[in-house]
C-alpha cells in the first residue's frame, strides 16, 4: 500500500515554459525516493502535482494503480502527509497544532506523537503570530521546535505517503542531525518522496533521482552515485 508511480508526466505553468518534461518513476510501498535537483528543476512541482494542486498536461500519476485524478483532493490529503520547509504554526496550542488534521485522536495519541517528536514540553504552550513573534504566552520556536510539530502532526496523523520537501533545509546542521533522527522513524515503513538540493542530506534513500530542468538525468543508489562524482 503507497506505490507511487509518475508515468511519462509532462507539465507546465505556463505553455511556453514546460517544467516537467516527460517524468517517470516508481516508489515502491514502505520505500524512500529522493529527489534531488538544483533550485528551479521542478522537485516541488512533482509534490504539489501529488496534492493535485495541477493536473499534468501529459501522462499520469498513479497511487495504488489509481490514477489520482480520480481520487478527490480530500483523500489525496489524508494519505499524503508533509512536512515542509518551513512550517507555518496556527495561533494555539501546540497540542492544537499537532491535532490538526486529525480531530479524532485522544489527547494521549496527541501526548505520545509529541513524545515521539521530542517536543511535548510545550505541548500547552502557545507560539507567536505563525511561530514567529514572541506570543501573548511568551513563547517563540526554532525552526527545528517548529518542524518537530510538523513532524508530530504527521506521526499523529500515521499517513502511508510521506513527502519531505526541504525539511531540513532551513536548519543549522547540529539541528538538521536531530530532526533527520526524527524524520527517519518517521519515515520507516512510509513510502517517502524526499526533495533536496543536496545530496549530502538524503543518505538513508533506497533510491535517488537526480531531476535538471524537468528530466530525470541520473538514477541510482547514494554510493553508486557518489562515484559517478
Ligand atoms: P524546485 O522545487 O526544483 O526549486 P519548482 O518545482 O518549485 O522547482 O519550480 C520549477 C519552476 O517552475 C521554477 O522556475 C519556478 O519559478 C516555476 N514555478 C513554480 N510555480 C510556478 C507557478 N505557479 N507559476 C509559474 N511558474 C512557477
Ligand atoms: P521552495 O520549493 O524553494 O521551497 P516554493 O515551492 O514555494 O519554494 O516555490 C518555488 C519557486 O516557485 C519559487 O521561485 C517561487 O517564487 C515559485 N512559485 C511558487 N508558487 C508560485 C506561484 N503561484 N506563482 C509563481 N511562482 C511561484
Amino acid at each position: 500500500e503507497g506505490r507511487i508511480v509518475f508515468d511519462n508526466v509532462f507539465f507546465h505553468y505556463e505553455p511556453q515554459r514546460p517544467i516537467l518534461k516527460g517524468v517517470s518513476f516508481e516508489a515502491p510501498p514502505g520505500k524512500t525516493i529522493a529527489i534531488v535537483g538544483p533550485s528551479g528543476a521542478g522537485k516541488s512541482t512533482i509534490s504539489r502535482l501529488m496534492f493535485r494542486f495541477y493536473e499534468p498536461q501529459g501522462g499520469r500519476i498513479t497511487i495504488d494503480g489509481q490514477n489520482i485524478l480520480d481520487v478527490t483532493q480530500e483523500s489525496l490529503r489524508a494519505a499524503i502527509g508533509m512536512v515542509p520547509q518551513d512550517t507555518v504554526l496556527f495561533n494555539d496550542s501546540i497540542g492544537y497544532n499537532i491535532r490538526y488534521g486529525r480531530w479524532d485522536a485522544s489527547d494521549e495519541e496527541v501526548r505520545e506523537a509529541a513524545r515521539l517528536a521530542q517536543i511535548d514540553r510545550f505541548i500547552e504552550s502557545v507560539p507567536g503570530a505563525y511561530g514567529a513573534q514572541v506570543g501573548e504566552r511568551g513563547l517563540k520556536l526554532s525552526g527545528g521546535e517548529k518542524q518537530r510539530v510538523a513532524i508530530a502532526r504527521t506521526i499523529l496523523k500515521a499517513p502511508p505517503i510521506l513527502i519531505l520537501d526541504e525539511a531540513t533545509s532551513a536548519l543549522d546542521s547540529l539541528t538538521e542531525h536531530e530532526i533527520q533522527e526524527a524524520l527517519r522513524r518517521v519515515a520507516k515503513g512510509r513510502t517517502t518522496l524526499v526533495i533536496a538540493h543536496r545530496l549530502s542530506t538524503i543518505v538513508e534513500a533506497d533510491e535517488i533521482l537526480f531531476l535538471d530542468h524537468g528530466q530525470i538525468v541520473e538514477r541510482g543508489t547514494h554510493n553508486a552515485l557518489l562515484a559517478l562524482g
